[in-house]
């Protein structure tokens, strides 16, 4: 277990420990490489063991199995402009208006007022849904998260938690078998990039253009879902838009350099899932469904558990095709395998302690590489338009 043997491989930073110890000798810290870590204080500590107990590392939840399930489906909002915000199909901020207008409660990562960092917020107000919509490619924060969902469980509030499955797995061993009223959602996940290196990078960025971010998306759909653009809107009218692969920092991300250690042996990747659903990008939709895939946005949803299908299926918001589930599966990476640890990983870290993202980005950016993608990128969006006639 982590905190007794300081194995970062070991850590995903659920911090599900921290509130369950009951002499309150586990705290938070940022590591040199930008992650939160738990940190215990040996001298306080009684070795009663809650910690271990509870950490999905060591003990991973078991999936619900249900009869029926998993089932796959293409899904989207029917609503332009909730689609348009979100990463995907829009699917998350459809079933958080169905829990809210229940009168239940909302988890989800938002930016913090600044845009540099990202935490897990409570959520009420459908007003505010806009800042739970989108993909951080950043690790949000759970640092004090788990006691409040289990305190609103407890008053006999509805909640419907969205995260990584990480997250959702130390939730659920926080929660234990009071999860009546709960609602998991999960995302296929890539692996979550270091927040210091982020706040690092936004910085840079900031310092750059003279000026402060008011918008920051990662996943931007100016050019379609299909191909990937960060959007960052500054003060003084400023703005930064990229294709994924020349920016800087989701270059890292995508070669796999920033995750936290833990992403690279993630337990908690394939089906079946914890979760009651899972969240995805239908990447490949169109080979074998095209009328699916208009470029707006196309989730891949996976059902695990009655919960999930009743949340999927209760109103009209969403339009909802069942797929099938071996071909979503087999054509999503990170439902097969976890990413795979570059060797260039270390010398980036390392460079990285010197004071500066970019210098240290130099470490992976290879000369000619991005002109190289764009190239790629312009042949590839070509094809794709031709293929399927769009
Ligand atoms: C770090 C990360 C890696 C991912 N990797 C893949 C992948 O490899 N393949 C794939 O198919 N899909 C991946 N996804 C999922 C995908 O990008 C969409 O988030 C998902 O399909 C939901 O889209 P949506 O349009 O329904 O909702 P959106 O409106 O896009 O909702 C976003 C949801 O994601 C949650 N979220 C956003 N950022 C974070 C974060 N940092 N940590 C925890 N939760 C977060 C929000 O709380 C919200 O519930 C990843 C998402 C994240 C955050
Ligand atoms: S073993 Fe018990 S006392 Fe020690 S850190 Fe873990 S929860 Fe706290
Ligand atoms: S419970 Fe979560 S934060 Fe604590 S050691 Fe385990 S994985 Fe890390
Ligand atoms: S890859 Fe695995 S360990 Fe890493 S954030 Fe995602 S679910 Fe957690």
């Amino acid at each position: 277990m982590y905190l007794f043997t300081g194995e970062k491989k070991d850590c995903c930073g659920c911090m599900a420990c921290v509130p369950v110890c009951p002499v309150n000798c586990i705290t938070v810290a940022v590591d040199e490489e930008g992650f939160e870590y738990p940190v215990r204080d040996a001298a306080r500590c009684t070795n009663c063991g809650k910690c271990t107990a509870v950490c999905p590392v060591v003990n991973k939840p078991e999936a619900i199995p249900t009869e029926g399930f998993p089932a796959a489906y293409a899904a989207w909002s029917r609503d332009a402009e909730t689609r348009r915000n979100s990463s995907s199909g829009g699917v998350f901020p459809e079933l958080a208006k169905r829990v809210l207008s229940d009168g239940g409660v909302v988890f989800g990562a938002a930016f913090s007022d600044d845009f540099h960092t990202v935490h897990h917020i409570k959520m009420e107000d459908p007003g505010d849904l806009p800042r739970l919509q989108g993909s951080k490619y950043v690790q949000s924060s759970t640092v004090g998260v788990f006691p409040q969902v289990k305190e609103l469980l407890a008053s006999g509030r509805k909640v419907l938690f969205s995260g990584t499955p990480c997250q959702v797995a130390g939730l659920r061993n926080f929660i234990g078998d009071d999860a009546e009223g709960l609602t998991t959602c999960d995302l296929v996940c890539h692996g979550v990039p270091s927040p210091g290196v982020f706040a690092r990078y936004m910085e840079e960025q900031e310092k750059k253009y003279e000026a402060k971010t008011r918008g920051y998306s990662f996943r931007h759909k100016k050019t379609g879902w299909n191909f990937m653009e960060v959007d960052q809107v500054f003060s003084e009218g400023r703005s930064y838009h990229s294709m994924d692969w020349a920016d800087p920092f989701m270059h890292g991300f995508l070669k796999n350099i920033l995750l936290r250690p833990v992403c690279y042996r993630c337990p908690f990747y394939p089906v079946p899932r914890i979760a009651d659903l899972t969240l995805a990008d239908y990447w490949s939709v169109a080979t074998k469904y095209p009328k699916y895939d208009d470029d707006k946005g196309t989730s891949l949803v996976l059902i695990h558990s009655k919960k999930g299908d009743g949340l999927l299926h209760a109103g009209n918001a969403l339009i909802v095709h069942r797929t099938d589930i071996a071909h979503g599966i087999a054509h999503n990476a990170h439902l097969n395998h976890p990413a795979a640890e570059p060797a260039c990983r270390k010398e980036f870290f390392e460079a990285f302690r010197g004071g500066s993202f970019s210098v240290a980005a130099s470490v992976y950016i290879k000369k000619g590489e991005v002109l190289r993608r764009k190239i790629r990128r312009w042949i590839k969006k070509t094809i794709w338009r031709l293929r399927f006639n769009k």
